[in-house]
């Protein structure tokens, strides 16, 4: 994440900023100089991460900025693996700011023609607190690959890297979801959601 990309919505920045353990003041909405000051150790924090690791391409360098700083060092580890073992994934989501999640929300809702795309509203997206990534799976000729067994083989070549700090949507019940990553803090969606809102979720652990 970097401070532009969030800059219009304030409180959700500092709300990311507070997970990661770079802000400690009042989740109150305003750019102030505490604020500033976390936004900058956060974007070194990002360059940081980033000079460790190879460059990606460049639709997954711009997700991979949306997420929080520990989720951004596991996606650049998870991401290294993936392609070392010749599956050819790029992370093609990130980070959604709830005014995000609700304008995708509003799509084939509302008289809106486009087809629906996602149930969550703001807020209700494993997207919307820094800590979740979606891939996809690509030809050798850049064709997108909605299903198939590449999505099987990068959990399996990008999982066992970071020892369990990571949670993949191909494991769940209920709704399998192949394409989804996220650190794996053993919240639901709600949970994630007090904590974040209330500056209590602390992904120091990852
Ligand atoms: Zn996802």
């Amino acid at each position: 994440m970097s401070a532009p990309l969030f800059a219009g919505d304030v409180l959700f920045f500092q709300r990311l900023l507070r997970a990661d353990g770079f802000y400690h003041d009042d989740l109150d909405g305003e750019w102030g100089p505490k604020t500033e000051k976390a936004a900058k150790a956060y974007d070194a924090a990002a360059q940081q991460i980033r000079s460790q690791t190879r460059t990606f391409d460049t639709r997954s360098e711009g997700c991979i900025l949306t997420l929080s700083i520990a989720a951004q060092r596991r996606a650049r580890e998870y991401l290294g693996k993936v392609l070392d073992g010749g599956v050819i994934a790029r992370i093609i989501s990130g980070t959604r700011t709830y005014a995000e999640q609700d304008a995708l929300f509003r799509k084939g809702r509302f008289g809106n023609p486009q087809p629906r795309v996602t149930n969550a509203r703001g807020g209700q997206s494993n997207h919307n607190f820094g800590v979740a990534w979606d891939i996809g799976i690509f030809t050798k000729a850049g064709g997108y690959l909605g299903e198939g067994p590449g999505y099987d083989k990068a959990a399996a070549l990008g999982l066992p890297v970071a020892g369990g700090v990571i949670e993949w949507g191909g494991n769940w019940t209920g709704f399998v979801d192949r394409p989804h990553y996220q650190l794996a803090l053993g919240l639901s969606v709600s949970e994630l959601r007090q904590r974040f809102e209330a500056g209590t979720l602390d992904l120091g652990t990852f």
